[in-house]
């Protein structure tokens, strides 16, 4: 029986990250509900896709070759055509732009219910009970619903799924209506700020207000690139216009899953910390002792950061 299906994310010929905690996701839930953990990868190089995906836990991946990008009405078409043959319990998506695209759509079609942006899953195989958090992570709180379900999923709540897996690889026989395929990508244009993309960054020298100024920045562009990191900040810094919307970390910028975060002169605010606590390791360089970043640090320097930084430039480059 299938209980889980998992749809993979992928953009410009990539996996996206979460598509890997995805699999973890599913395969709690499909222990949970005694069943399969099956999973779709629509679009785009899906043999690729599928064999990197074939991780411990995956029972069997369906491809979809059609298209090389997303489409909402072939993903809608190719998901729902999946759950008419394999009825799973569960439908999971991420809660990307795309998945948050196609999975309305999808349980519209299905006629089930919706729970988007979830941080943790439960299921007796009947009541899925699905945390959410509310007011920026202040509130965390739980819905329930009966029965089959579509679940959007929040990136870096769930660890990465690793080791070989044994699934089998079929291509799905879809049959797409193309008179119902209203849209086509036709390209990328990136907005203020180039190719960079924070989310897939190993190591992140973040800022925040504690720089002061703008041309102060300087330094922590000497820092990151002394380090070989990806520069981010907090939203401050964004709302000042000193660096573009993509790299703000935080609830209404991108979530960040590094190895090493480097917290400069940010306080670690909910909003921030939101965007940044599925970090590896936390560094945190902040005069105040008790500012909450401090809670999540797994190291701190309680000290200047115009002290500090020139000290970390000299001493990695
Ligand atoms: P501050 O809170 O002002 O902290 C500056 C820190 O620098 C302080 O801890 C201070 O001790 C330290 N400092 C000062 N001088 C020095 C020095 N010389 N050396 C070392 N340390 C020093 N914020 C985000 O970041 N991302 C978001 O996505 C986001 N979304 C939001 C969404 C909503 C709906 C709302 C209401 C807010 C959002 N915010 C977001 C804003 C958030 O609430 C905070 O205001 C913001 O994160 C604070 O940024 P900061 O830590 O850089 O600044």
């Amino acid at each position: 029986m299938t209980a889980v299906l998992a749809i993979a994310d992928h953009r410009r010929g990539d996996l996206r990250d979460v598509s890997y905690e995805l699999v973890n996701a599913g395969r709690e839930l499909a222990d949970e509900t005694g069943g399969d953990l099956h999973l779709a990868v629509i679009s785009g190089t899906v043999d690729d896709f599928a064999d990197k995906l074939n991780r411990e836990g995956v029972d069997a991946i369906h491809t979809v070759d059609h298209g090389e990008e997303f489409n909402h009405d072939v993903y809608t078409q190719a998901i729902t055509q999946l759950y008419d043959e394999l009825a799973p319990q569960y439908v999971l998506t991420p809660n990307s732009v795309n998945g948050l695209d196609y999975a309305p759509a999808v349980a519209n079609e299905l006629d089930l219910p919706i729970v988007t942006d979830t941080i943790d899953l439960e299921t007796d195989g009947e009541t899925l009970t699905a945390t959410r958090e509310m007011y920026g992570g202040k509130v965390e709180t739980t819905t329930e619903l009966e029965g089959a379900a579509v679940v959007t999923i929040r990136g870096a709540e769930w660890p990465a799924a690793e080791g070989t897996g044994d699934a089998t690889i079929e291509a799905f026989d879809v049959d797409i209506d193309e008179d119902a395929v209203g849209s086509t990508v036709n390209g990328f244009e990136e907005v203020g700020g180039g190719d960079v993309d924070i989310g897939e960054a190993d190591l992140l020298v973040s800022i925040g207000r504690g720089i002061e100024e703008e041309e102060n920045l300087e330094m922590i562009r000497e820092l990151a690139d002394a380090l070989d990191a990806t520069l981010s900040s907090s939203r401050p810094i964004v709302d000042n216009g000193w660096l573009p919307k993509n790299r703000q970390v935080g609830q209404s910028g991108k979530v960040v899953t590094p190895d090493v975060y480097i917290a400069i002169g940010i306080s670690g605010a909910v909003q921030h910390v939101a965007g940044m606590k599925g970090s590896d390791t936390i560094v945190a360089i902040n005069t105040d002792p008790n500012a909450p970043i401090m809670d999540i640090a797994d190291y701190a320097i309680v000290d200047d950061l115009f002290d500090v930084v020139p000290e970390l430039i000299d001493e990695f480059q």
